[in-house]
């Protein structure tokens, strides 16, 4: 059964996240043959539209508005309802980012719809379009269909494979004019907190600090090898607590959920709760001092050494390639 399904295309200073050809890609197996259509919402981004078709939509539809220059949960969600009405989708698909954990529930209750949330794989079989998302705090999984009305998700960013970009590619992009209304909050200006290195969330590499690296100093060795990795630096609560780093780095259960191809922790014991924020990733290598720590257990990789020794050495191996 072919369907129509619309896909958000997050936008991020002025690029679409890597997240949005995920969801593409997750689109295109609920639309089993059917349309895939972009949509994008912003001041001016309709020139994004041809990226999303290189990527895998059919056509984009693109809200333009100076209202919708920075995300509001209310300007967003009128512009995408908007489409919505229009296009009639059976499917929906966001990132499963800070945006689109805002914006899904809204849309969901303004469309009486249900939603499935952080979904890391999604397949069509047997007539259904199975989804996979990770329940309590990711020791297990469950696997779930849509047996009736909008099949709508959000997918974790890093989990699903983007299709390969074909710039050869067209599709028409079209603009739909919203009327942005009654918004009940305006922002002025974003500052963020960690403007440097790459986002966290959509990192291929992490480099994640505990207790174990003692001080905010501790981070410079870490810092130096998520930059020679091209990666991001992460850190446990432990160290968020000590004060040695942001909480804007957190990984875990109450922080960011990460899933890179390669995730290497320095000092950072395995509690229960950081794995949950992790223990996804492709590829885990841990760094730890004490043998028995519980990060072992979860980790494809262990070095047992102390993490100032064992990280300037890897990182000049890595600049030797
Ligand atoms: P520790 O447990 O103190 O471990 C430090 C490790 O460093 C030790 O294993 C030690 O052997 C090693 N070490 C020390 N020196 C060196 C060295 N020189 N070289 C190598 N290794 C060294 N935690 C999170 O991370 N994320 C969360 O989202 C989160 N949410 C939580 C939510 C709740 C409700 C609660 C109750 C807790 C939460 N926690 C979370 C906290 C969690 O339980 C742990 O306390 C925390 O993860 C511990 O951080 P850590 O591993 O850095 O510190």
């Amino acid at each position: 059964m072919s369907r129509k399904v619309l896909v958000l295309g997050e936008v991020r200073d002025g690029s679409l996240r890597n997240v949005s050809f995920e969801a593409i890609a997750a689109a295109k197996t609920i639309a089993e043959g059917g349309e895939v259509i972009g949509v994008i919402a912003g001041e001016t981004v309709s020139a994004l539209g041809a990226e999303l078709v290189q990527y895998g939509a059919d056509r984009v539809v693109v809200v333009e508005d100076e209202k919708l220059k920075q995300y509001t949960s209310d300007g967003y969600a009128q512009a995408l309802l908007a489409v919505i009405n229009q296009e009639k989708p059976e499917g929906l698909v966001l990132g499963h980012t800070a945006l689109g954990k805002d914006l899904a529930p809204r849309i969901a209750g303004k469309l009486s719809s249900g939603l499935i949330s952080d979904v890391i794989a999604v397949e069509a079989g047997g007539g259904n379009i199975v989804f996979t998302r990770p329940i309590y705090s990711g020791k297990a999984f469950e696997k779930k269909i849509v047996t009736d009305g909008l099949i709508f998700a959000t997918v974790r960013p890093n989990n699903i494979a983007t299709l390969a970009k074909d710039e050869s590619r067209s599709g028409e992009v079209s603009s739909l004019s919203v009327e942005i209304i009654n918004l009940r909050a305006i922002i002025k200006e974003v500052v963020r907190k960690t403007s440097e290195g790459v986002d966290l969330s959509e990192a291929k590499v992490v480099i994640s600090g505990g207790r174990g690296v003692k001080s905010a100093e501790g981070f410079e060795p870490l810092k130096e090898l998520a930059q020679v990795l091209g990666g991001a630096v992460g850190a446990s609560r432990g160290a968020c607590d000590a004060d040695y780093c942001d909480y804007s780095l957190q990984i875990g259960q109450t922080g960011k959920v990460v899933t890179p191809d390669l995730y290497i922790a320095c000092g950072i014991s395995g509690a229960i709760q950081h794995l949950a924020g992790m223990s996804n990733s492709k590829v885990i290598v841990a760094i730890n001092k004490d043998p028995e720590a519980n990060i072992f257990k979860v980790a494809d990789y262990g070095i047992v050494g102390d993490l100032f020794e064992v990280v300037p050495l890897l990182t000049e191996e890595f600049k030797k390639l």
